[in-house]
């Protein structure tokens, strides 16, 4: 069963979009990985092919794209030291308090609903799969918002599994 999109059926926003989060080392799986890892206690028969199905349409989503495009750059343009400073030594250093990264990440959170939000604190608390190599600063390479929106697209890809599940049960 492929209900999955296909490339070719894809417009250059999209396909820049999912291109851009395999280069910094993000797979669909990894995400539907957390999507596992959220849902899972609530639906004892969830499938992974289900959790990637849900991960692909939240990336089908144009304001998700937009935001991974926008985010994405910000941290390639980080590492590649093109941002004046205060601001690049903030992004390199992934300052706690900044919150910008986490502020861009919610205008994907909601996009299926508040339940989302919790999802994303949760994800975003714990840092399970993904989001831990993520977040190892020890790799030279500046993820400030990609962990954000990869946690952000988890978690919207969680609530729509979540609505779907309840409308059929
Ligand atoms: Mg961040």
């Amino acid at each position: 069963m492929s209900r999955m999109k296909n490339f070719e059926s894809m417009d250059e926003v999209e396909r820049k979009a999912r291109a851009l989060l395999e280069e910094r080392g993000v797979t669909m799986d990894d995400i539907a990985e957390l999507v596992y890892f959220l849902q899972s206690k609530y639906h004892p028969a969830l499938e992974r092919s289900e959790c990637l199905e849900n991960v692909d349409r939240v990336l089908s989503k144009r304001e998700v794209q937009n935001t991974v495009l926008t985010a994405i750059e910000l941290d390639i343009l980080a590492e590649e030291g093109k941002i004046q400073e205060p601001l690049l030594r903030i992004l390199r250093d992934d300052e706690g308090l900044y919150g910008v990264d986490e502020v861009l990440a919610l205008s994907i959170v909601n996009v299926y609903g508040s339940i989302g939000f919790t999802n994303y604190g949760y994800i975003d608390k714990l840092k399970p799969g993904i989001l831990e190599s993520l977040n190892d600063k020890s790799s030279g390479k500046v993820h400030t918002f990609l962990d954000d929106i990869v946690g952000a697209i988890a978690a919207a890809a969680s609530s729509r599994l979540a609505h779907r599940a309840a409308n059929t049960e």
